[in-house]
């Protein structure tokens, strides 16, 4: 049953009716750094230096949206030795993962989706040589997550989602992190 044209009724015993778009949009999201994080220099308490909390230039935690830009490099987390850099990395994935939940929502894409394939493409604001894969981890993982628990899929394995080529591209000064989502309905 079709309501008017592009929409099909899925559930028509609830008040208003469930419908979904026959055909599904791609959408984007990003999420764009709007300050660069700097710590600020620590204060003198007693004779002994504090650590402040906080960013110098915005006042804002490091863990603010402000300061998301690019993903952070896995390198960074698995070269080092321990635990404590998994717990880092959980810390950061659940980050991401939250910051994405909340940009999905924010956009038209059908919930209950029976496949998901994303571009991604990564600005970084200076010419420095990266490795894709490390950037990849952080922001597929989380992304895929996302995508379980606001409902759009049923489950993030590999026949539901699909995380296709991560572009890198220079812009002075910008980091920042758009991924491109073509949605299949069921
Ligand atoms: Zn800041």
């Amino acid at each position: 049953m079709s309501l008017f044209d592009g929409e099909i009724v899925v559930n028509e015993r609830v008040d208003p009716p469930l419908v979904v778009p026959v055909t599904a949009e791609p959408v984007m999201i990003e999420v764009v750094r709007a300050c660069h994080f700097k710590a600020k220099p620590p204060e003198e308490v007693k004779g002994r230096k504090v650590k402040r909390r906080g960013c110098a230039r915005c006042g804002l935690g490091k863990g603010d949206i402000a300061h998301m830009g690019a993903p952070p490099s896995f390198n960074a987390l698995a070269s080092g030795q321990g635990s404590g850099n998994a717990m880092v990395y959980a810390g950061l994935k659940a980050r991401w993962q939250e910051v994405l939940t909340e940009r999905l929502a924010a956009t038209d894409l059908p919930k209950g989706l029976a496949h998901v394939l994303v571009e991604g493409e990564i600005t970084f604001p200076d010419r420095g040589r990266r490795d894709q894969g490390n950037f990849r981890v952080i922001v597929e993982k989380a992304l895929g997550d996302a995508l379980v628990e606001g409902w759009w899929l049923a489950d993030d394995s590999w026949d539901f989602y699909s995380f296709g080529n991560l572009e890198a591209r220079y812009v002075k000064g910008e980091s920042a992190t758009r991924l491109y989502l073509f949605p299949t309905l069921p």
